[in-house]
Protein backbone atom coordinates (compact mmCIF):
# COMPACT_ATOMS: atom_id res chain seq x y z
CA UNK A 1 0.00 0.00 0.00
CA UNK A 2 1.42 3.03 -0.96
CA UNK A 3 2.40 5.37 2.43
CA UNK A 4 1.45 9.05 0.63
CA UNK A 5 -2.38 7.49 0.00
CA UNK A 6 -2.58 5.96 3.02
CA UNK A 7 -1.98 9.45 5.03
CA UNK A 8 -4.07 11.12 2.71
CA UNK A 9 -7.08 8.29 3.48
CA UNK A 10 -6.27 9.21 7.09
CA UNK A 11 -5.97 12.77 7.08
CA UNK A 12 -9.28 13.89 4.85
CA UNK A 13 -11.12 11.37 6.84
CA UNK A 14 -9.84 13.21 10.31
CA UNK A 15 -11.09 16.48 8.78
CA UNK A 16 -14.78 14.68 9.07
CA UNK A 17 -13.79 13.55 12.41
CA UNK A 18 -13.47 10.31 11.36
CA UNK A 19 -10.72 7.97 12.37
CA UNK A 20 -9.92 5.04 10.58
CA UNK A 21 -7.69 2.09 12.02
CA UNK A 22 -5.40 -0.14 10.07
CA UNK A 23 -8.74 -2.60 9.46
CA UNK A 24 -10.77 0.07 7.78
CA UNK A 25 -7.93 1.69 5.37
CA UNK A 26 -7.04 -1.96 4.70
CA UNK A 27 -10.84 -2.29 3.80
CA UNK A 28 -10.84 1.06 1.95
CA UNK A 29 -7.93 -0.28 -0.35
CA UNK A 30 -9.18 -3.15 -1.24
CA UNK A 31 -12.64 -1.22 -2.05
CA UNK A 32 -10.62 0.76 -4.49
CA UNK A 33 -8.97 -2.48 -5.97
CA UNK A 34 -12.17 -3.60 -6.82
CA UNK A 35 -13.33 -0.89 -8.34
CA UNK A 36 -10.60 -0.23 -10.53
CA UNK A 37 -11.03 -3.69 -12.16
CA UNK A 38 -14.64 -4.07 -12.65
CA UNK A 39 -14.33 -0.46 -14.20
CA UNK A 40 -12.53 -2.22 -16.75
CA UNK A 41 -15.36 -4.05 -18.01
CA UNK A 42 -18.46 -2.39 -16.38
CA UNK A 43 -19.14 1.37 -16.57
CA UNK A 44 -19.06 2.33 -12.97
CA UNK A 45 -16.76 5.70 -12.33
CA UNK A 46 -14.95 8.10 -14.56
CA UNK A 47 -12.56 8.86 -11.79
CA UNK A 48 -9.58 6.27 -12.43
CA UNK A 49 -6.62 8.06 -10.27
CA UNK A 50 -6.00 6.74 -7.14
CA UNK A 51 -5.71 10.02 -5.64
CA UNK A 52 -8.49 10.85 -6.93
CA UNK A 53 -10.87 8.07 -6.09
CA UNK A 54 -9.63 8.46 -2.10
CA UNK A 55 -10.56 12.05 -2.63
CA UNK A 56 -13.61 12.32 -4.51
CA UNK A 57 -14.94 9.46 -3.58
CA UNK A 58 -13.95 8.45 -0.51
CA UNK A 59 -13.31 11.26 1.68
CA UNK A 60 -16.10 12.97 -0.28
CA UNK A 61 -18.48 10.22 0.77
CA UNK A 62 -17.08 10.73 4.45
CA UNK A 63 -17.68 14.08 4.94
CA UNK A 64 -21.25 13.73 5.47
CA UNK A 65 -21.34 11.75 8.62
CA UNK A 66 -20.47 14.17 11.33
CA UNK A 67 -24.69 14.68 10.37
CA UNK A 68 -25.53 11.16 10.37
CA UNK A 69 -23.81 10.94 13.80
CA UNK A 70 -26.96 12.50 15.82
CA UNK A 71 -28.90 10.10 14.23
CA UNK A 72 -28.03 6.95 15.66
CA UNK A 73 -29.85 5.62 17.84
CA UNK A 74 -29.44 3.11 20.96
CA UNK A 75 -30.07 0.34 18.13
CA UNK A 76 -28.10 0.55 15.21
CA UNK A 77 -29.75 3.49 12.48
CA UNK A 78 -30.82 2.41 9.34
CA UNK A 79 -29.89 4.25 6.24
CA UNK A 80 -30.56 4.13 2.36
CA UNK A 81 -28.16 4.99 -0.26
CA UNK A 82 -30.55 6.21 -3.44
CA UNK A 83 -28.84 5.41 -6.94
CA UNK A 84 -25.70 4.42 -5.03
CA UNK A 85 -23.44 3.50 -8.43
CA UNK A 86 -20.41 2.09 -7.33
CA UNK A 87 -20.99 2.62 -3.78
CA UNK A 88 -20.84 6.09 -3.02
CA UNK A 89 -21.67 7.29 -0.30
CA UNK A 90 -22.73 4.05 1.23
CA UNK A 91 -19.96 1.89 1.37
CA UNK A 92 -17.27 4.63 2.57
CA UNK A 93 -19.89 5.36 5.31
CA UNK A 94 -20.14 1.51 6.18
CA UNK A 95 -16.51 1.05 6.60
CA UNK A 96 -15.99 3.85 8.49
CA UNK A 97 -19.32 3.45 11.02
CA UNK A 98 -20.11 -0.22 10.98
CA UNK A 99 -22.82 0.62 13.47
CA UNK A 100 -24.95 1.64 10.51
CA UNK A 101 -27.51 -0.82 9.14
CA UNK A 102 -27.22 0.09 5.19
CA UNK A 103 -29.11 -0.42 2.20
CA UNK A 104 -27.92 0.26 -1.27
CA UNK A 105 -30.60 0.83 -4.10
CA UNK A 106 -29.72 1.22 -7.78
CA UNK A 107 -31.94 0.85 -10.56
CA UNK A 108 -28.87 -0.34 -12.78
CA UNK A 109 -28.21 -4.72 -12.59
CA UNK A 110 -24.74 -4.74 -13.06
CA UNK A 111 -24.06 -1.86 -10.51
CA UNK A 112 -25.86 -4.04 -7.88
CA UNK A 113 -23.48 -7.20 -8.86
CA UNK A 114 -20.39 -5.36 -8.30
CA UNK A 115 -21.98 -4.09 -4.54
CA UNK A 116 -22.59 -7.26 -3.88
CA UNK A 117 -19.07 -8.69 -4.59
CA UNK A 118 -17.91 -5.58 -2.15
CA UNK A 119 -19.68 -6.62 0.79
CA UNK A 120 -18.80 -10.31 0.38
CA UNK A 121 -14.96 -9.35 -0.24
CA UNK A 122 -14.53 -7.02 2.09
CA UNK A 123 -16.70 -9.09 4.28
CA UNK A 124 -18.64 -6.17 5.15
CA UNK A 125 -22.01 -6.89 7.71
CA UNK A 126 -25.63 -5.60 7.87
CA UNK A 127 -25.26 -4.03 4.69
CA UNK A 128 -27.34 -4.70 1.79
CA UNK A 129 -27.83 -4.27 -2.22
CA UNK A 130 -31.11 -3.91 -4.04
CA UNK A 131 -31.56 -3.62 -7.61
CA UNK A 132 -34.48 -1.43 -8.51
CA UNK A 133 -35.78 2.13 -8.61
CA UNK A 134 -36.30 4.68 -5.55
CA UNK A 135 -40.48 5.27 -7.04
CA UNK A 136 -40.84 1.45 -6.66
CA UNK A 137 -39.40 0.68 -3.48
CA UNK A 138 -40.63 3.67 -1.74
CA UNK A 139 -43.60 2.54 -2.25
CA UNK A 140 -43.29 -0.84 -0.77
CA UNK A 141 -44.42 -0.70 2.48
CA UNK A 142 -40.83 -2.69 3.53
CA UNK A 143 -39.19 0.01 2.95
CA UNK A 144 -41.52 3.13 3.20
CA UNK A 145 -40.68 5.51 6.10
CA UNK A 146 -38.55 2.63 7.69
CA UNK A 147 -35.46 4.63 7.93
CA UNK A 148 -33.37 7.24 10.07
CA UNK A 149 -31.80 8.08 6.91
CA UNK A 150 -31.74 8.95 3.02
CA UNK A 151 -28.78 9.74 1.38
CA UNK A 152 -28.21 10.76 -3.02
CA UNK A 153 -24.97 11.70 -4.25
CA UNK A 154 -25.13 12.67 -7.88
CA UNK A 155 -28.29 11.22 -8.62
CA UNK A 156 -31.17 13.94 -10.19
CA UNK A 157 -31.59 18.08 -9.15
CA UNK A 158 -33.69 18.41 -5.54
CA UNK A 159 -37.05 18.61 -6.45
CA UNK A 160 -36.72 14.83 -7.85
CA UNK A 161 -34.69 13.64 -5.42
CA UNK A 162 -36.87 14.69 -2.67
CA UNK A 163 -39.35 12.93 -4.23
CA UNK A 164 -37.55 9.62 -4.57
CA UNK A 165 -35.55 9.66 -0.80
CA UNK A 166 -38.42 11.50 1.70
CA UNK A 167 -40.63 8.54 1.24
CA UNK A 168 -38.22 6.26 2.86
CA UNK A 169 -37.29 8.31 5.90
CA UNK A 170 -39.43 7.99 9.19
CA UNK A 171 -41.03 11.10 10.62
CA UNK A 172 -37.98 12.73 12.59
CA UNK A 173 -35.35 11.52 9.64
CA UNK A 174 -33.80 13.16 7.72
CA UNK A 175 -32.68 12.80 3.60
CA UNK A 176 -29.12 14.29 2.67
CA UNK A 177 -28.23 15.66 -0.43
CA UNK A 178 -25.07 15.63 -1.71
CA UNK A 179 -24.38 18.42 -4.10
CA UNK A 180 -21.62 20.05 -6.18
CA UNK A 181 -20.46 23.69 -5.31
CA UNK A 182 -24.14 25.23 -6.11
CA UNK A 183 -26.71 25.22 -4.07
CA UNK A 184 -29.19 26.94 -6.68
CA UNK A 185 -31.49 23.85 -6.59
CA UNK A 186 -32.85 24.89 -3.05
CA UNK A 187 -34.99 27.47 -4.66
CA UNK A 188 -36.97 25.59 -7.06
CA UNK A 189 -37.53 22.93 -4.17
CA UNK A 190 -40.20 24.81 -1.95
CA UNK A 191 -43.54 23.52 -3.55
CA UNK A 192 -41.28 19.40 -3.56
CA UNK A 193 -40.82 20.03 0.49
CA UNK A 194 -44.18 21.25 1.04
CA UNK A 195 -45.98 18.76 -0.58
CA UNK A 196 -43.83 15.65 0.59
CA UNK A 197 -43.16 17.06 4.31
CA UNK A 198 -39.40 17.83 4.40
CA UNK A 199 -37.84 21.29 5.77
CA UNK A 200 -34.40 22.30 5.32
CA UNK A 201 -32.22 22.01 8.38
CA UNK A 202 -28.87 22.98 7.60
CA UNK A 203 -26.76 24.19 4.13
CA UNK A 204 -23.10 23.50 4.74
CA UNK A 205 -20.33 24.20 2.23
CA UNK A 206 -17.39 21.96 2.16
CA UNK A 207 -14.19 22.25 0.38
CA UNK A 208 -13.01 18.61 -0.01
CA UNK A 209 -9.13 18.18 1.77
CA UNK A 210 -6.56 18.42 -1.08
CA UNK A 211 -7.90 19.95 -3.59
CA UNK A 212 -10.75 23.12 -4.26
CA UNK A 213 -13.73 21.20 -5.09
CA UNK A 214 -16.40 22.57 -3.47
CA UNK A 215 -19.51 20.76 -1.89
CA UNK A 216 -22.93 21.35 -0.59
CA UNK A 217 -24.38 19.54 2.08
CA UNK A 218 -28.03 19.67 2.29
CA UNK A 219 -29.79 18.04 5.46
CA UNK A 220 -33.64 17.92 4.72
CA UNK A 221 -36.11 17.09 8.10
CA UNK A 222 -39.07 15.02 7.76
CA UNK A 223 -41.73 16.19 9.48
CA UNK A 224 -44.90 14.68 8.46
CA UNK A 225 -46.17 11.80 6.09
CA UNK A 226 -46.27 12.24 2.62
CA UNK A 227 -49.40 11.56 0.62
CA UNK A 228 -49.97 8.26 -0.47
CA UNK A 229 -49.46 9.28 -4.07
CA UNK A 230 -46.11 9.87 -3.96
CA UNK A 231 -43.74 8.99 -4.97
CA UNK A 232 -45.43 8.61 -8.36
CA UNK A 233 -44.56 5.74 -10.75
CA UNK A 234 -41.11 5.27 -12.06
CA UNK A 235 -40.07 8.07 -14.55
CA UNK A 236 -42.72 10.78 -13.41
CA UNK A 237 -40.81 12.54 -10.56
CA UNK A 238 -37.71 13.20 -13.55
CA UNK A 239 -40.18 14.02 -16.36
CA UNK A 240 -42.56 16.00 -14.03
CA UNK A 241 -40.58 16.95 -10.82
CA UNK A 242 -42.59 18.86 -8.30
CA UNK A 243 -41.91 22.47 -8.94
N1 LIG B 1 -24.21 7.92 -6.05
C1 LIG B 1 -23.15 7.42 -6.91
C2 LIG B 1 -21.97 8.37 -6.91
O1 LIG B 1 -22.09 9.48 -6.40
O2 LIG B 1 -20.90 7.99 -7.44
C3 LIG B 1 -23.66 7.18 -8.35
C4 LIG B 1 -24.05 8.40 -9.10
S1 LIG B 1 -24.56 8.03 -10.74
C5 LIG B 1 -24.22 9.49 -11.57
C6 LIG B 1 -26.33 8.00 -10.57
C7 LIG B 1 -26.86 6.63 -10.21
O3 LIG B 1 -28.23 6.75 -9.87
C8 LIG B 1 -26.76 5.63 -11.34
O4 LIG B 1 -26.04 4.50 -10.90
C9 LIG B 1 -28.21 5.28 -11.67
O5 LIG B 1 -28.35 3.94 -12.04
C10 LIG B 1 -28.92 5.61 -10.36
N2 LIG B 1 -30.32 6.02 -10.50
C11 LIG B 1 -30.82 7.02 -11.26
N3 LIG B 1 -32.17 7.12 -11.12
C12 LIG B 1 -32.52 6.16 -10.22
C13 LIG B 1 -33.78 5.75 -9.65
N4 LIG B 1 -34.91 6.35 -9.99
N5 LIG B 1 -33.77 4.74 -8.74
C14 LIG B 1 -32.61 4.10 -8.42
N6 LIG B 1 -31.40 4.45 -8.93
C15 LIG B 1 -31.35 5.46 -9.82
Amino acid sequence: MDNDLESMLLKGAEEFGVRLDKGQVDKFFMYMELLKTWNEKVNLTSIKEDRDIIVKHFIDSLSILPYILPYKNSKSSRLIDIGTGAGFPGIPLKIACNELDITLLDSVEKKVKFLEECIDSLKLSKIKAFHGRAEDYGNNPLYREKFDISTARAVANLPVLLEYCLPFVRIGGIFIAMKGKSSDEVKDSMNAMDILGGKIEIIKQITLPFSDNKRNIIIIKKFRQIPAKYPRKAGKPSKMPLI
